[in-house]
């Protein structure tokens, strides 16, 4: 069946709608109107006046002025309204055309291409719903990009690394030292710790990560993270960790695994980034929120870093913290897992003075 364009159906239904209007309109008038005329006529005999031998001649005076008047109605008023409904079709189709073409254009890679504001209320609407969609699309897009790029920088460095020191041990241009096979097994567990990381944290965004929240207590679950941590310590030197908990701090609803994932992540990159000094860990209840801080004396962050830090793969020093080990990830999880059971996370710093990284959970009701 050929393919009538939505333009012409909706002239022609206008034009199906008139032509029964007219022809309605003619045949009731055509009918009803010289019956009505005789009515009228009979009425004025009844009156006395005399009009018996004129009667025919009026009525068909009448029946051809009737004809006549409705001929030019019905050209005059058929051609207005045939050519308003001409432009009523060209006024709704043409947005509709325009939109089909920007969609068009959005689906052969053109981001940018939006569709104008209508004065058609829903027309305007349906048009700022798929600019609405065109937006969160090119924002996926965008990050997907990024992700990309981010990903393969990511992955080249130690690579590059590992292929040199195996050339070199290959042409034996380097000594089949420890040390040397050493960095080789330090730079692949960066690549894993990498991939292991990026798994995470792509399970979070597609919502695969499950999230048991429950009544939880804050002081059981921080203080053996705490002696973890107090364990692995060396030397007397380094930094001292400190807990201050209030005794009388509510529960909250959280998923102990990923609150401790929070903590782990929080209080390592504390000890990271801090050489001497103290780090805090303390909590406190402000209205429905907990909060829990992890302070560090340590190197700081500087004012212009600060809205970076929980961007993936961000690290204040690349090359620095690429050395250390740092994938740049662990914020940005740190974030995401804060904010699945509902709350969020902050951080207040200065450079050379340290750090603190503070997030709420919700008070358990
Ligand atoms: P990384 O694995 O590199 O530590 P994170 O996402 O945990 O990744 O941290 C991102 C960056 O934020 C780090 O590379 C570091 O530059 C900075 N950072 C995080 N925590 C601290 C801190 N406590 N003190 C100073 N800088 C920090």
């Amino acid at each position: 069946m050929p393919k009538v364009p939505l333009r012409t159906r909706l002239f022609i239904s206008h034009l199906i709608v008139m032509a029964v209007a007219i022809i309605a309109l003619a045949g009731i008038s055509r009918l009803s109107t010289p019956r009505y005329f005789v009515v009228t006529l009979e009425r004025l005999e009844g009156r006395g006046i005399r009009i018996q031998q004129m009667r025919g001649q009026i009525l068909d005076s009448f029946t051809d002025a009737w004809a006549r008047g409705m001929v030019w109605s019905v050209l005059l008023g058929g051609g207005a309204a045939g050519g308003i409904s001409y432009l009523l079709s060209r006024r709704i189709i043409r947005p509709l055309i325009r939109m089909e073409q920007i969609t068009q254009r959005f689906a052969a890679g053109d981001w940018a291409a939006r569709v104008p504001p209508s004065d058609i209320p829903e027309l305007h609407q349906l048009g700022h719903s798929f600019n609405r969609m065109a937006s969160e699309l090119e924002r996926v897009e965008q990050q997907r990009r990024e992700l990309v790029s981010d990903l393969s920088h990511e992955l080249r460095t130690p690579l590059t690394i590992v292929r040199g020191y195996l050339e070199a041990l290959t042409d034996q241009k380097l000594p089949a030292a420890p040390e040397t096979y050493e960095r080789l097994i330090r730079e692949t567990q960066r690549l894993q710790r990498l991939v292991e990381d990026l798994q995470e944290l792509s399970k979070i965004e597609t919502g695969y990560l499950p999230v048991q929240r429950q009544t939880l207590n804050l002081p059981p679950l921080i203080q053996p993270i705490v002696q973890r941590f107090r364990d692995q310590q060396l030397t007397s030197e380094n930094p001292k960790i400190v807990v201050e908990i209030a005794a009388d701090l509510p529960a909250v609803t959280a998923d102990p695994a990923r609150t401790e994932q929070i903590l782990v992540n929080l209080l390592g990159n504390a000890l990271q980034y801090t050489d001497i000094g103290q780090i805090t860990i303390s909590a406190w209840c402000q209205k429905d929120r907990v909060w829990i801080a992890v302070q560090d004396t340590g190197i700081g962050i500087a004012e212009s870093d600060l809205p970076h830090v929980f961007e993936r793969f961000w690290r204040a020093d690349r090359s620095r913290n690429r050395r250390s080990g740092g994938t740049g990830i662990g914020l940005a999880i740190c974030k995401r897992l804060v904010e699945l059971q509902g709350g969020e996370i902050r951080v207040l710093s200065q450079i050379n003075q340290g750090s603190n990284f503070q997030f709420w959970l919700p008070k358990a009701t």
